[in-house]
């Protein structure tokens, strides 16, 4: 089945209802939103020859068009390659070359101007809201969606990155549809009086997330600003009255602290799920103290999208549960289309509460990456998806992420995880923020240094960052150094980038 179908259903059986909004501004509802998506679809095939099977990338800022195009292109069967906007124009070119795109969406003529495209063929390359775009609406052929397959391709997701050239993750429909319905049974229900913000990129989480809501009939609102700028979140909150917004970590942070100073306490805010990166047990204590019962976690990432595990609202928010505190630390249990362990490096069950790479298998985890079959034979074995992720598991599922298996230290020949060390340091009052990473040591291997943020107005020194440690966790795994940084580096989905601060070291 192709994912195309929910908007038509939707169209049909509410084409009234609101579906469309800039900010507050309501642009359309979805009768006419499925309608311009059919003439996209049929201007696609007849004037640029896209057609099922073909890839169609979307170089665009959060705008009320992504959604359009996005659906058009699913239309024809053909799969979306999402691509960041905030990357270099040529690190767009790699990701469009790569994928062998036919067709570019740009956000604003000229962006992609200065970049030559070398390969045999030449994207076309169209612009939202220019005369091109407005030919591709004129057609009036009323075509239904091409019937796609489960295993088809439906969305090409290039990894962050983060580590030398993004790969591109292959999404089916299948992959689509098992993410969707795990949402309703694992992360939270959507209500047709709902709204789905984007205030995080569309090319990334957030934008999958529009499913659910298109399902539901609910209404989609890009802030104007066209990203996260917390003061308009609360605002848009208090307006549309029942909001869902995928958010980073570090954007809960910003939100909470807004809200704080503002004295408020995110009405309209009815979810705001979180991941894509750690969230810190003092920051989600604060969050849920500040902001109330908003907050769900998930676990996810590119290769098995948005549902390896979740945390519900209510595990989030219930104080009176004896293992609260680690539940938080934890994300949750395996969402209900798949299967988690915990294994050694010969592939055995680490068995409960002992750290080993997290694996996944089942209906959400990708087929492979795009024409790499040897990066596709290192990352899925025997059909287990190998995160690269470090974890442990307890009796009852609640799975606890360490680290990225690479960002594990090792001091002394002992095992230190940065999570750990950084959930202590985050303890203390006035740390706005701390990476902690391995130096190479001549004696140690590695030894433990920290990256430390400090809130405004504190005056934290090395002496006050030692007793801390000293006074809570064990001597060989507190920090040997400290830098103090204004701000930590993060890629454009607010990821800390570590590889940038080891760098710092050398
Ligand atoms: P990406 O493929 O860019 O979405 O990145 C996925 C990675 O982000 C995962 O492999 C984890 O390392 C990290 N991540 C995702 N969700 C969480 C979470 N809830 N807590 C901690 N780390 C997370």
């Amino acid at each position: 089945m192709n994912v195309a179908q929910w908007l038509v259903r939707t169209a049909r059986l509410a084409p009234d209802r609101l579906a469309l909004l800039l900010g507050q501004r309501p642009i359309a509802g979805y009768g006419e939103l499925a309608d311009r998506v059919r003439r996209i679809a049929q201007g696609l095939q007849d004037l640029y020859g896209v057609s099922a099977g073909d890839r169609v990338a979307v170089f665009m800022p959060n705008q009320p068009a992504y959604l359009e195009v996005l659906y058009a292109v699913w239309h024809l069967g053909a799969a979306v390659v999402p691509i960041n906007y905030k990357l270099h124009a040529k690190e767009a070119r790699f990701i469009i070359e790569d994928a062998g795109a036919a067709l570019v969406f740009i956000g604003r003529a000229g962006a992609l101007e200065d970049v030559g495209f070398d390969g045999a063929v030449r994207p076309a390359i169209v612009a939202v809201e220019s005369d091109d775009y407005r030919a591709l609406l004129t057609s009036t052929a009323l075509v239904e969606p091409a019937a796609r397959g489960r295993d088809d391709l439906a969305w090409l997701f290039y990894t962050s990155g983060t580590t030398g050239q993004p790969k591109g993750v292959m999404i089916s429909q299948g992959n689509l549809h098992a993410m969707t319905f795990a949402y309703f049974v694992d992360v939270d229900d959507v209500r047709p009086q709902d709204t789905a913000l984007y205030a995080a990129p569309m090319s990334h989480g957030a934008g999958l997330y529009n499913f659910m809501h298109v399902l539901r009939g609910a209404a989609h609102s890009i802030p104007e600003s066209g990203g996260f700028d917390p003061a308009e979140i609360l605002d848009l909150g208090k307006a549309l009255g029942s909001v869902h917004m995928f958010a980073a970590p570090t954007m809960v942070r910003r939100l909470v602290d807004a809200a704080k100073a503002a004295g408020e306490t995110g009405e309209g805010l009815r979810t705001i799920v979180y991941g894509g990166g750690p969230m810190y047990v003092a920051d989600i204590v604060e969050a849920v103290e500040v902001m109330g019962p908003r907050f769900v976690q998930i676990y996810g990432q590119g290769e098995c999208p948005m549902t390896i595990t979740a945390l519900s609202r209510h595990l989030v928010a219930d104080r009176t549960h004896p293992a609260w505190r680690d539940r938080l630390g934890s994300v949750g249990t395996a969402q209900s289309c798949v299967e988690v362990r915990v294994v050694d490096e010969t592939g055995a069950d680490c068995g409960p509460d002992k750290s080993g790479e997290i694996t996944v298998r089942g209906a959400a985890v990708m087929p492979g990456y795009w024409r790499n079959p040897e990066a596709t034979a290192t990352a899925i074995h025997d059909g287990w998806l190998h995160t690269g992720d470090v974890g442990k598991m307890d009796a009852g599922g609640f799975l606890t992420l360490t680290d990225r298996s690479k960002d594990v230290i090792i001091s002394g020949g002992t095992n230190i995880y940065p999570r750990e060390v950084e959930e202590v340091l985050l303890q203390l009052d006035g740390i706005a923020e701390v990476s902690v990473v391995g130096a190479p040591d001549p004696d140690w291997g590695e030894v433990v240094v920290a990256f430390v943020v400090r809130r405004p107005g504190y005056t934290i020194t090395e002496d006050d960052l030692n007793r801390h440690c000293l006074a809570n966790m064990a001597r060989f795994k507190r920090p040997k150094r400290y830098a103090f940084l204004e701000d930590l580096p993060k890629n454009t989905y607010g990821k800390v980038l570590k590889t940038d601060l080891r760098r710092q070291l050398t």
